[in-house]
């Protein structure tokens, strides 16, 4: 199995802005592809962004143990997919962008995997974050916005935290995490 990275923190924190960032900078990363029961946002491809399912679908998959970690997050379902994690040879990683519940329940199961939180610099900063990207209604930001208070108080568990006060320096700290991570892997003959 590669590297599996995980990339968590609260929701608007601009994980998935990192992650994009740091695929620029780094060769081999592979994006897990969720799968979720939340409806498509505008623009968004099913198999692409996430695996769109219906409630029924996602259950059938919980009761055949096909998720490596799931969770509820603000009224709808996420999950990893194991096969996600089955690798292709030139996959040097596997990153996973999820919430911080899900990223427990891939501490207990893979503990070797790397585990990254993303913070934003102040409460209020996330706020206008979800505000300004216009993809939720105001009931979602809220629901976000308190799911995002439990998140942030999770970042102790981690032992990495990068604190996305700019993309460019954040995207820096991020790329040497886990090419330290890269090489160590490969040290160690995994
Ligand atoms: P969004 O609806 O904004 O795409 O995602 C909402 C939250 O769910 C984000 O914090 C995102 O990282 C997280 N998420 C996305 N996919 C997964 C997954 O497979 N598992 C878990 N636990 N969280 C996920």
């Amino acid at each position: 199995m590669p590297l599996v990275v995980v990339i968590t923190g609260p929701s608007g924190v601009g994980k998935g802005t990192l992650i994009a960032a740091l695929r620029e900078r780094v060769e081999g990363l592979r994006l897990s592809v969720s799968a979720t029961t939340r409806a498509p946002r505008a623009g968004e491809v099913d198999g692409v962004d996430y695996f769109f399912l219906d409630r029924d679908r996602f259950a059938e998959l919980v009761e055949q143990n096909a998720f490596v970690e799931h969770a509820d997050y603000a009224g709808e379902r996420y999950g990893t997919l194991r096969d996600e994690l089955v690798s292709e040879r030139s996959d040097r990683a596997v990153l996973l962008e999820i919430e911080v519940q899900g990223a427990r329940q891939v501490r207990e199961k893979l503990p070797e995997a790397l585990q990254v939180f993303i913070a934003p610099p102040s409460a209020a900063d996330l706020r206008r974050r979800l505000e300004g990207r216009g993809t939720d209604s105001p009931e979602t930001i809220e629901r976000r916005l308190q799911a995002a208070e439990a998140e942030m108080a999770a970042q102790d568990e981690f032992a990495r935290v990068v604190v996305n006060d700019d993309l460019d320096r954040a995207t820096t700290e991020l790329e040497q995490i886990v090419r330290g991570a890269l090489s160590e892997t490969v040290e160690s003959g995994r």
